[in-house]
């Protein structure tokens, strides 16, 4: 049978990177097995889910490429796949958990409850739940109903102890005995977490229960639901918290925690899904660099590691470093083509007639990019005819007395050079710099401000051959007769 597996946010914020790796192992191990990804919206908590979220979460999912086979906007046999939408499930189920003996009634008016508990905690002890209302007579039960009592169901916890096996911390054991006759229904009406989510997982056949580590505590009592409910109880994978550089639980203090914070600052979702996969997994080896196929590939549930992992964006940008670096260039412009457009840099040409040129343009900007756009500005040096210079550099390079005798000097030798092919241009320059008694690096340094308008770009060398022999010498005349001030 191969699995289903789901991914069950509750929006009541956006999608975390946390909560996008949980999504992730989902969707690998179902992709890896030939199984279903399942998304399901937890919003049972009314007052703090919001359609928003739901959108901000989807629209997250998506971008990382973690399509769903059942859920929102695609359907499926088990839907809805909003919780607000299933709650005639849940009423059914717990009024079968009555019928059955697994739960019961409970009138308990919260302020005594909570009077209990404050007693009991004011004496130093754990306070649970006394039974008040699994006491009660079937007569004391019709005069609360005859009298519209607001209600509660419970759950009631047999003795005993509850085990189950993690597939990542192993055999787990809890006394049953810590364990409350935890509410299954609320009075007004609505399911508790522990019920939704256990007559959902049933309902939708869920094989693998994958979720954070968080939820480790309240497994014991969703497992006491399936035997109840007289469910197969599936196989659960928790996995461990991810923790910022400190070793304290990720949060807003380390940086952005947000997907779409992510996507908006530029990172490509390759290099997210390849960072995410390995925050608490491991295929074992040393590689590091894993397109979506490849983790594909090797996603197993015993590869994630009982230890907390840590959380690094210097790791993170170097993964997109790398993934930019893999991108085809075909791939890159297409990606960049909005960008450039809006910066006045696009022709259509670029993807024919140009495409041989600008993609040895792009192998050579590639490599120095943290972010796809970080391409945009050193691409215009080629682009475009007029150059943006860097007054820095400028005042750096390009100013002092003997700078327009040098630059014509080399402007008309590079005129004469019957291509710009880097290591004869090189050759060229270093004896311009000869004759002039001039270092070569000051020569090298005002070239490419002058064609670059910057202080920094690749090997000089192959640049000026990309850039072209006529907008070189162009460049270097207009520089030698003093950069337009902007
Ligand atoms: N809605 C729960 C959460 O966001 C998911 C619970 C689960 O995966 O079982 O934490």
């Amino acid at each position: 049978m191969p699995p289903r597996v789901r991914f069950a946010p509750s929006p009541t914020g956006y999608l975390h990177v946390g909560g996008a790796r949980t999504a992730l192992f989902n969707w690998l191990y179902a992709r890896r097995h030939g199984g279903t990804f399942i998304l399901r919206i937890e919003d049972t908590d009314v007052a703090r889910s919001s359609d928003d979220m739901v959108s901000g979460i989807l629209s997250s999912l998506t971008w990382l490429g973690l399509t769903w086979d059942e859920g929102p906007g695609v359907g499926g046999p088990h839907g809805p796949y909003f919780q607000t939408e299933r709650l005639d499930k849940y009423r059914a189920a717990a009024d079968r958990l009555v019928a059955s003996g697994h739960a019961y009634f409970c009138y308990c008016r919260p302020a005594d409850l909570k009077a209990k508990r404050d007693a009991a905690e004011a004496a130093g002890s754990a306070w649970s739940y006394d039974r008040t209302c699994k006491a009660l007579s079937v007569e004391d039960i019709a005069a609360r109903e005859a009298a519209g009592t607001p209600r509660a169901v419970r759950f009631l916890v047999p003795a005993g102890t509850t085990s189950f096996t993690d597939l990542v911390r192993g055999h787990i054991e809890f006394a049953r005995e810590h364990i409350d006759d935890f509410v299954i229904i609320r009075s007004d009406g609505f399911p508790t977490y522990h019920l939704s989510v256990v007559v959902d997982d049933v309902e939708m056949e869920i094989t693998q229960v994958v979720r954070g580590d968080d939820h480790i505590s309240n497994t014991p009592k969703q497992v006491l639901l399936y035997e109840a409910l007289g469910a197969p109880v599936p196989e659960f994978a928790h996995v461990p918290l991810i923790l910022g550089p400190d070793k304290k639980r990720l949060s807003k203090r380390h940086g952005a925690t947000a997907v779409g914070d992510y996507e908006t600052q530029g990172y490509l979702p390759e290099a997210m899904i390849n960072f995410l996969a390995l925050l608490g997994w491991s295929p074992g080896g040393n590689q590091e660099l894993y397109s979506r196929d490849e983790l594909i590939e090797r996603f197993t549930l015993d590869g994630i590691s009982g230890g907390n992992a840590v959380f690094n964006t210097e790791k993170l940008d170097w993964f997109n470093q790398q993934h930019i670096i893999r991108l085809s260039n075909d791939d890159v412009l297409h990606r960049l083509q909005t960008e450039l457009r809006l910066a006045g840099q696009w022709r259509d040409t670029l993807l024919n007639t140009e495409f041989e040129w600008v993609s040895r343009v792009l192998d050579l900007l590639k490599p120095r990019a943290r972010k796809l756009a970080d391409l945009i500005a050193p691409l215009r040096a080629f682009l475009l005819d007029d150059v943006v210079y860097d007054e820095a550099a400028v005042a750096k390079h390009l100013s002092g007395p003997d700078v327009r005798e040098r630059l014509l000097a080399w402007a008309a030798v590079v005129a004469e050079l019957p291509s710009l092919e880097p290591a004869a241009t090189e050759a060229a320059l270093r004896s311009v710099a000869e004759a002039r008694g001039i270092k070569a690096g000051i020569l090298i340094h005002g070239t490419r401000v002058a064609v670059t308008g910057q202080a920094v770009s690749p090997g000089l060398f192959e640049v000026l051959e990309l850039v072209g022999k006529e907008r070189v010498v162009a460049r270097l005349t207009s520089a030698a007769n003093g950069v337009p001030a902007r």
